[in-house]
């Protein structure tokens, strides 16, 4: 027998628990009328969100406004980004920081008794409320604190959404592995939020969690939903150079604090490419360490961030502190970090309007995985925590409208097979033709290649999680791939040397 609620959200991060906590908000919730589930596929702190460092954008300082945080989105953003949209979230942003004060997280404050703003790359004011350099850790155990006190609220961790029907009531039919008793099983929604967050897996180098497989952009495609602006994909400057795919930001905030880009002389070279130097765009400065690269022997340039106040490094950047030490044994009070531009956030995704919702009826998307507009061809730092609080808020009346009466279709388990696939030959194609600087002939050289392994790849006999997620993957990457090779001009983080 399936298991039925009004609403399943699949993601816990920032985007699915802050839309369960506004739906525990209305009237119908708190009568009891509503009933909903909350599905990961990891443990509920497995989530990018609770890696993000630099904080959250919203105006609040004096000589700030919020038509200098629309201008600073729309200058990263190419200005194709939703006018209506940057602005909607945009005023928004105060409101929605005052939720996340209320649901018990902390931000930062001066020594007289303010908050301590920062400022971020392409910003114009300080706007970026932080907690040190674990803000995404403090949001998300605020909110999962608040969720823990829902009643009527069904939470399933280490439960993967594997597949997912639309029955002819428009009900959801969501297929779900479940990890720890290796069993599968079925859930019947009225509506169904994908928050399942980036594509960072589908490259060589990330900074994303193990979890980002692009899964919800898979679910997505295979329900027939738009996806848009797959390859606008931005490249954090400064991960940090080391073994392995997950890779440690370097969060732009050290930037923010006066750490300097130098090349493998010690020459600081960003004025050479934009007059903002170190707080250029993220998609100027990745391109400008490419260019210093390709001119030096070594793989990687230097992040310098010694002239730094020492309490400073202490009190607003610790966990970078201790990262450097453990993986490269350096204290950057006194050594260069070495850097590397990295795979970090999804710009576009599976389309949404104003209200979450897709392009298919009851389907919504929240989060790293939608594509509302935002953050046009690139995104300003720390607008993203933003944008997924944001259109949590945004979705619930149209999530709580028009919940009909469940009419039950006959629904059959049926376990579903995937292709062994080679998961690193994937990744190293991405990275090697969909990085930050493509070509026509490189992005058509992958797209053949992807659609090689997708058509020589056997099915495997058993149900394997990996498949499906390697499954997503290469889905994800030949979407992205289509995408890019339908780009017509470069802009914001998208740059093909034969387009101009
Ligand atoms: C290192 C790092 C630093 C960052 N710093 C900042 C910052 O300072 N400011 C900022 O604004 N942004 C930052 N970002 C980006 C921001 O953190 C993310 O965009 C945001 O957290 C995404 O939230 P989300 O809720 O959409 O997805 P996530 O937080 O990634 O959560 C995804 C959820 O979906 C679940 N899931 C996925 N697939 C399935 C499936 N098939 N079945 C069931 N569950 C599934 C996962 O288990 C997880 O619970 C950073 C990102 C990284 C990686």
């Amino acid at each position: 027998m399936s298991k039925s609620f009004d609403i399943v959200i699949v993601g816990s991060g920032i985007a699915g628990l802050s839309t369960l906590l506004y739906l525990s908000e209305t009237d119908l919730f708190k009568q009891g009328k509503l009933s909903v589930c909350l599905i990961a596929k990891g443990s509920l702190n497995e989530t990018n969100t609770n890696w993000a460092q630099g904080g959250i954008a919203a105006v609040n300082a004096i000589g700030d406004n919020f038509d200098k945080h629309i201008k600073d989105t729309f200058n990263a953003g190419a200005y194709i980004n939703k006018n209506a949209i940057v602005e909607k979230v945009v005023k928004a942003a105060p409101g929605l920081m005052n939720d996340l004060i209320q649901w018990g997280a902390h931000f930062d404050k001066n020594n007289k008794g303010q908050y301590d703003l920062a400022k971020e790359g392409g910003h114009s004011d300080a706007r970026i409320w932080h907690k040190e350099d674990q803000t995404g850790k403090e949001i998300q155990e605020a909110l999962l604190q608040n969720i823990f006190l829902l009643p009527n609220v069904h939470i399933q961790e280490q439960a993967c959404v594997i597949n997912i029907n639309q029955l002819s009531n428009h009900f959801f039919e969501i297929h779900v592995f479940e990890k720890n008793t290796q069993t599968f099983s079925n859930i019947i929604s009225k509506k169904l939020v994908l928050a399942t967050g980036g594509v960072g897996m589908i490259y060589d180098k990330t900074t994303n969690q193990q979890i980002a497989t692009g899964d919800g952009i898979y679910l997505a495609n295979q329900l027939g939903a738009n996806i848009e602006n797959l390859s606008f994909i931005q490249f954090h400057p400064t991960g940090l150079y080391e073994k392995g795919q997950t890779s440690f930001l370097i969060s732009e905030a050290l930037r923010g604090a006066g750490a300097v880009l130098r090349n493998e002389q010690g020459e600081p070279f960003m004025i050479k490419y934009d007059e903002r130097k170190e707080l250029a765009p993220r998609d100027i400065v990745s391109r400008a360490i490419v260019s210093e690269i390709a001119l030096q022997s070594k793989p990687y340039v230097y992040l310098d961030a010694t002239q730094i106040e020492t309490h400073i490094l202490d009190t607003h950047f610790p966990s970078i502190k201790m990262a450097c030490k453990d993986r490269l044994g350096i204290d950057i009070g006194k050594d260069f970090i070495p850097v590397v531009p990295v795979q970090h956030y999804s710009c576009g995704g599976v389309k949404v309007n104003e209200y979450g919702e897709t392009t298919i009826a009851g389907l919504f998307a929240i989060g790293e995985i939608a594509s509302t507009g935002l953050h046009g061809a690139n995104r300003l730092a720390s607008n993203s925590l933003l944008e997924a609080i944001a259109f949590a808020k945004f979705s619930i009346p149209k999530l709580i409208d028009q919940l009909n009466p469940f009419i039950f279709e006959a629904t059959n388990v049926e376990i579903p097979l995937f292709k062994s696939l080679d998961r690193s030959h994937i990744q190293s194609l991405l990275q090697k033709q969909a990085g930050i600087v493509k070509s026509n002939d490189g992005l058509e050289n992958a797209l053949n290649q992807l659609n090689k392994i997708k058509n020589n790849s056997e099915f495997n006999n058993v149900f394997n999680l990996i498949d499906f997620e390697n499954t997503c993957l290469l889905e994800a990457a030949i979407l992205l791939i289509k995408n890019a090779l339908s780009q017509t001009s470069n802009k914001g983080v998208f740059y093909n040397i034969d387009l101009v």
